[in-house]
């Protein structure tokens, strides 16, 4: 990478979003960008996580682009490998290979006020752009809890999303620390083939099954033949999540029926009364994100696992040691702790109009307006940015609805010409985040009765979007631009380093 090159865009990431981004700046028009990736390869979250039995958990015909259509989805809830390669496939089918610079991770991004710009240095280079992208994914960063004597254990250590696959499990103990969504997909992975796996779990989630199966044959001929029954399809798991959003905002009551099922599920594969109680949650199902397994339950069932109902706390040698007391020596540690949400690493290397990183900047809590663009930090947005989560339904939609703000936001600065960046009003960030946190307060989320991932440091949660896909959609069609300042670059001479002009008058 050239010093100083200069680009009118940079993405960074190559996951849905960051390709999903390249794709939309080229069908704009716009052929002058790079896309920033920290690893050797595209796929983000379906590169890292290659952990037995991963699979998404949202079905793949609305788990993928509305513009990229796959009649060939071989399941109806894909695994790792397939997922993947359909992001290799997006990448080659759109032409994406030339903008991308893999092995380039993002340092650090600072605004250049007198010449409007972002000064980018990446492990590869420096480089300048216009305007940045941040597709650097919510859950991209693993987390490990500070266990103490986590250090000196002598054997195997891992994150699910950097699975060690040169350690090989068999025959082993094996501590499982969390129960979240990779954890209930490992667990029933490598249960047969442990010789013991002991888990520990804090909370116990609430969980479905999942009808998972082989898209048939003559279905997928289908799909290639007529086009029209892959839509139609994508259209209908759509409605149905749309339809079920009200029940997770405005009545978290009418979930009950909802737990009826999951507890029913546990009850076919769980026959032990003491382990299902273990197993039952105390809260209200939705608030933590609810989990499909058709597996799981039968997994833990089974004479080679033991659940402990207890976090990890200490790591003596060999022996794991739970908050309650309960000891157990285990030969590898698979951590499935999640990862750094709410404090994303990428926040600490952005530094915006005040010399501010966006991590200081959102000490207080993330915002973003539309959940895209921070007051400070001009010509920057960000893809699933504060509060674009979705807890029942695909992500996908989400990031498109971004790619089209993106796209209005391309199309404004090109309408105002010159040199000229877009920062958002801290008035109107704060006027969005009021309307999406006002909102909050009825949902399952914050109702509900749990701690969750959802929830920041100060109990705030700053990463699920209150409302249904389609609200989302129509906030995020077109930039307002009386919601933000409009800066345009100095006359020669000026002792100004920026212009801040009204916009929308
Ligand atoms: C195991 C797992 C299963 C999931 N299943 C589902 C599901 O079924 N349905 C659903 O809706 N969502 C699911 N998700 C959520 C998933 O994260 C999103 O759906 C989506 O894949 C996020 O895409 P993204 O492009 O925003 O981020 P990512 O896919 O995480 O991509 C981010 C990219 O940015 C790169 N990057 C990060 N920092 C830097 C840097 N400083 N410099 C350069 N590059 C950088 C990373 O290497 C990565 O390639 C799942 C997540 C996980 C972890």
């Amino acid at each position: 990478m050239a010093e100083h090159e200069h680009v009118r865009v940079a993405v960074i990431g190559t996951g849905f979003g960051g390709l999903g981004a390249a794709v939309r700046l080229r069908r704009e028009g716009i052929t002058d960008f790079v896309v920033l990736e920290r690893a050797d390869a595209v796929g983000g979250t379906w590169r890292d996580n290659t952990y037995p039995g991963c699979a998404c958990d949202v079905p793949s015909h609305l788990y993928s682009f509305s513009f990229a259509p796959h009649p060939d989805w071989p399941r109806t809830f894909s695994g790792q490998e397939h997922i993947r390669a359909y992001l290799e496939h997006v990448a080659d089918v759109f032409g994406l290979r030339p903008h991308l610079r893999l092995r380039s991770e993002v340092k650090l991004m600072t605004w250049d006020a007198a010449r409007l710009r972002w000064v980018i240095e990446t492990s590869s280079g420096s480089l300048t752009a216009d305007v940045v992208v941040s597709a650097t994914g919510p859950l991209s960063d693993p987390r490990i809890p500070d266990i103490p004597g986590l250090d000196s254990f002598p054997g195997a250590v891992f994150h699910s999303a950097r699975w060690d696959h040169d350690q090989d499990l068999r025959g082993k103990r094996v501590a499982m620390v969390g129960t979240g969504a990779s954890a209930i997909q490992i667990v029933p992975a490598i249960r047969p083939d442990v010789a013991k796996l002991v888990l520990f779990q804090r909370t116990p989630p609430w969980v479905l099954p999942r009808v998972d199966r082989a898209i048939s044959g003559p279905e997928r001929a289908l799909h290639r033949a007529l086009p029209v029954t892959t839509r139609l399809r994508r259209g209908l798991l759509w409605g149905i999540r749309e339809l079920q959003v009200q029940a997770f905002t405005k009545h978290p009551n009418e979930l009950g029926l909802v737990e009826r099922l999951a507890k029913a599920n546990m009850a076919r594969a769980v026959k032990d009364p003491a382990l299902r109680a273990r197993l039952t949650p105390d809260y209200r199902i939705g608030c933590k994100r609810i989990l499909l397994s058709s597996d799981y339950y039968p997994a833990l069932a089974q004479p080679n696992v033991d659940v402990v109902p207890s976090g990890l706390a200490e790591v003596r040698g060999r022996a794991v040691v739970a908050a309650d007391g309960t000891e157990a020596e285990v030969d590898a540690i698979v951590f499935g702790t999640g990862f750094h949400v709410t404090d994303m690493p990428i926040a600490e290397r952005v530094v915006g109009a005040d010399g501010r990183t966006l991590a200081e900047t959102w000490k207080g809590g993330m915002q973003a307006l539309r959940g895209a663009s921070a007051a400070g930090f001009p010509n920057w947005m960000t893809i699933i940015g504060p509060n674009t989560g979705l807890g029942n339904s695909s992500m996908i939609l989400m990031i498109e609805s971004q790619l089209n703000y993106m796209a209005d936001f391309l199309r404004q600065l090109r309408v105002l010409g010159g040199r000229v960046a877009l920062d958002a009003r801290p008035s109107a960030v704060a006027a969005w985040n009021h309307k999406v946190q006002e909102r909050m307060k009825r949902t399952v989320w914050n109702t509900g009765g749990c701690t969750s991932w959802y929830l920041d440091a100060h109990g705030r949660n700053t990463t699920i979007w209150p409302g249904t896909t389609t609200e989302f959609q129509a906030a995020t069609r077109r930039v307002n631009l009386a919601e933000y300042d409009v800066l345009r670059a100095p006359a020669q001479g000026s002792a100004q380093a920026e212009e801040r002009v009204e916009a929308g008058a």
